[in-house]
């Protein structure tokens, strides 16, 4: 008898670690990608204006971040996250050129917020409990209606934090999603919050691993491989029409739809999701960072909003940043570089650079659009759902898509249980 399938359509993170769970498993796995490499919004490729590895946009996770980590630790690459040993963030303020660090301590017990040397400069420990009326369970409301979206605290330590978790402005932000990020990271501890980035790039720590793993396991992977159309029969996805061939489905076969909300709005009939995203602009320099030079930077009061380092290249990261789609690609890069060069010191006219807009980098993390989120199982009995648009509870971010992805491998696995397929 054949080994039933699942057939798990995208290869970026939710997808891919839909396969990894399911891997070596009773089932055969299939992956079916549309690009020519896996990783979708999280992936490194060559840049010839810089002549470097470069990653599409600069990611950084937090310790808390367990899907992440255990995903990275079943493909053998947890050691190719590098952060410093305890939590802290420097920061600078573009307006009054203070810089500062911020320094959780590692236990549940926020006691940083007592100590001068650990807060926000300009706070006192009493502000912070103004978070509190966020994390009151209840209704989705827009974060400034919840707590205070100004003031000294909210400008050096929150708006940095939500902007860059929730790539939405946070005034206008889900309470919720705001409110799940902190109980994941922050309300844990410095222990949960020590700052993470994929030192080699994101395709060798995340992508790369991933697929020489679902190799060694016999799972087919096949790029230039998009899905055009489901064929629906009796309530369930009865054939996967990909234009030059049509993988006609056994019923107790599984499909996983880990590809982007538009994407499978347009292969599920009546499906709901998010449909308003925000940008992020990246922007990389071509120069050596200079020995002072924190591995991640927060800039408050400025265009830019974290600057990272790594040998040989500055890369500047912009979140919910619209507004810039239209600057042309070349003042964009000077006005940054001016920035970049005052923070870090560096007299220096523009080094080689390159700037990428993705526009549709994540949904808009608004009470709308968490609301139109669509959880794992289907109407169709054999059709899932992954991708950090899905009802994670979580923003869209590396956390919530691999989440996605071992939901959509556990709701497989339990159902082969209740069904006691082979
Ligand atoms: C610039 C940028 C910066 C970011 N920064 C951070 C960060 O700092 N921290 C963080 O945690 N997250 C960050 N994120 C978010 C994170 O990258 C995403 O949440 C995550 O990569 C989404 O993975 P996914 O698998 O859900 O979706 P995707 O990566 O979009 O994967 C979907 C896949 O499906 C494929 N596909 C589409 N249509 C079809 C079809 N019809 N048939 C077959 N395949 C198809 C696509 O090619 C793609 O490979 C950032 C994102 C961007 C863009």
């Amino acid at each position: 008898m054949n080994k039933l399938a699942v057939h798990v359509v995208g290869a970026g993170l939710a997808g891919l670690a839909t396969a990894v769970r399911l891997a070596g498993g009773p089932r055969e796995i299939v992956l079916h990608e549309a690009a020519r490499q896996a990783g979708g919004r999280c992936r490194s490729f060559y840049d010839p204006a810089l002549g470097l590895m470069i990653d599409n946009g600069n990611h950084l996770l937090l310790s808390g971040n367990h899907d992440a980590r255990k995903f990275l630790t079943a493909i053998g690459s947890e050691d190719q996250l590098a952060g410093p040993p305890e939590a802290e963030f420097a920061f600078v303020d573009l307006a009054t050129k203070e810089r500062w660090r911020l320094r959780p301590n590692a236990g549940r017990l926020p006691w940083w917020i007592f100590s001068s040397l650990r807060r926000v400069p300009g706070t006192g420990p009493f502000d912070y409990i103004g978070l509190r009326r966020l994390l009151v369970p209840g209704k989705d409301a827009p974060v400034g209606t919840v707590m205070r979206c100004d003031g000294l605290l909210y400008e050096r330590l929150w708006r940095p934090f939500f902007l860059a978790a929730l790539n939405t402005e946070p005034a206008e932000a889900s309470s919720r999603l705001a409110a799940a990020v902190v109980l994941e990271t922050l309300a844990r501890g410095g222990r949960a919050c020590r700052p993470l980035v994929a030192a080699p790039g994101l395709s060798a720590a995340f992508i790369a691993p991933a697929l020489d793993y679902l190799d060694k396991r016999g799972v087919t992977i096949r790029f230039d491989h998009r899905l055009r159309r489901i064929e629906f029969a009796n309530g369930q996805a009865a054939a996967l029409d990909f234009g030059d061939n049509t993988v006609q489905l056994d019923a107790a076969d599984k499909v996983v739809l880990a590809v982007p909300p538009y994407a499978a709005r347009g292969l599920v009939p009546g499906l709901q999701s998010p449909e308003d995203y925000r940008a992020i602009v990246n922007a990389h320099f071509k120069i050596a960072p200079p020995k002072n030079c924190p591995a991640i930077l927060g800039i408050v009061n400025g265009t830019i909003e974290w600057l990272f380092a790594f040998p040989g290249r500055l890369a500047v990261t912009i979140s919910d940043a619209d507004r810039l789609l239209d600057v042309a690609r070349e003042e964009l890069a000077e006005r940054i570089w001016a920035e970049v060069a005052e923070v870090t010191r560096i007299e220096k006219p523009l080094p080689p650079w390159q700037i990428i807009k993705e526009k549709r980098a994540t949904f808009a993390a608004t009470v709308a659009e968490n609301a139109r989120r669509p959880g794992t199982g289907t109407a169709y009995a054999n059709l899932v759902l992954a991708g950090d648009w899905t009802a994670t509870g979580l923003p869209a971010t590396i956390e919530g898509a691999i989440r996605s992805g071992h939901r959509a491998a556990d709701l497989i696995a339990a159902s082969r249980l209740r069904q006691g397929a082979a």
